[in-house]
């Protein structure tokens, strides 16, 4: 049965039963407009603490909900004076999801900050290690099924003022860079090694194609947006007319950022392997 629940304690989330999407803040995910048939859940309330759990020196490890957001953990900081995660200024999502998609800009990315994570699977609560996550681009290798519940990061006490600059030069440099003032599904594409994702998809001549009410920015290849009343299908339209379009003629197979979840139409999802 379709259904919607937002949990906020750990006493809500054990009592749940089965949970076909953990989602966060939505921003790196595609489902179909026809919904999801079983249970959506999202993490409120206790799920948004932040709480400063160890601190010796400049060095503090933070424990951050799962459903805090990005922004909101930075500004908290900021108000504690503490730094070192910058790396996640402008990326629009929860702590949760930045663990499970290993969220990161040109300052970094979360894995090199993450101590650990505590999670819910089958009932029980677990404590992992961030080496027991193998992160590595984008990807943060959550077993299927866990719950990212909260994360422990690594702040800093030390060089904030700097950190500030730098991540205020950041942000001036996406805004001329991406299409941020329209709906989107974020990057729909990893970079493959040694190139852009964005440069391939511009170079096959699909910047700014449109597909009903979505289509591929004209300011940056690797987005799609949400030009006014776009559907989920049309999205996907152009998702698979740009992977086709660069194989075709470049010969690189892109490998998906964006999750893309629930039932799709075959000639366009899944992508070929
Ligand atoms: C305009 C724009 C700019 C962006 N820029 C960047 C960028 O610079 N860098 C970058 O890395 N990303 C970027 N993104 C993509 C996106 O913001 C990140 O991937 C973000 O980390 C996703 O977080 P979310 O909370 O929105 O997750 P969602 O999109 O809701 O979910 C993504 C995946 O994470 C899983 N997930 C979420 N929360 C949990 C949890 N608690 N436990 C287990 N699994 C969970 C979901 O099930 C899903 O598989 C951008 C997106 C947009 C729209």
């Amino acid at each position: 049965m379709a259904r919607f629940v937002v949990v906020d304690t750990a006493e809500e989330l054990a009592w749940i039963g089965e949970i076909e999407l953990l989602l966060g803040n939505g921003s790196n995910l595609l489902a179909p407009d026809t919904g999801l048939p079983g249970t959506v859940v999202r993490l409120g309330g206790e799920f948004r603490a932040l709480d400063v759990v160890e601190e010796e020196g400049e060095s503090v490890v933070i424990r951050a909900g799962a459903g805090l957001h990005n922004s909101v953990l930075l500004s908290r900081l900021d108000k504690l004076d503490l730094g070192g995660l910058g790396c996640l200024a402008g990326v629009p999502g929860t702590v949760g999801g930045a663990v499970a998609m290993n969220a990161g800009t040109a300052l970094g990315e979360i894995a090199d900050r993450l101590v650990a994570i505590e999670g819910w699977i089958e009932g029980r609560s677990l404590h992992l290690s961030r080496q027991e996550l193998h992160m590595s681009y984008r990807h943060g290798d959550i077993p299927p099924g866990l719950v990212v519940t909260a994360a422990f990061l690594r702040a800093s006490r030390d060089a904030v003022a700097a950190e500030r600059e730098r991540v205020a030069q950041h942000l001036q440099r996406r805004k001329a860079t991406q299409p941020l003032e329209l709906p989107s599904c974020g990057s729909v594409f990893r970079n493959p090694p040694g190139d852009h994702a964005g440069r391939l998809v511009e170079s096959v001549g699909l910047k700014g194609h449109a597909i009903g009410g979505a289509r591929i920015s004209e300011r940056h290849g690797n987005f799609i947006v949400n030009g006014g009343g776009a559907t989920a299908l049309d999205v996907m339209r152009c998702i698979r007319l740009a992977w086709d379009t660069v194989y075709r003629e470049t010969g690189v197979r892109l490998v998906p950022e964006v999750r893309v979840v629930g039932q799709w139409p075959p000639e366009l999802w899944p992508l070929p392997p």
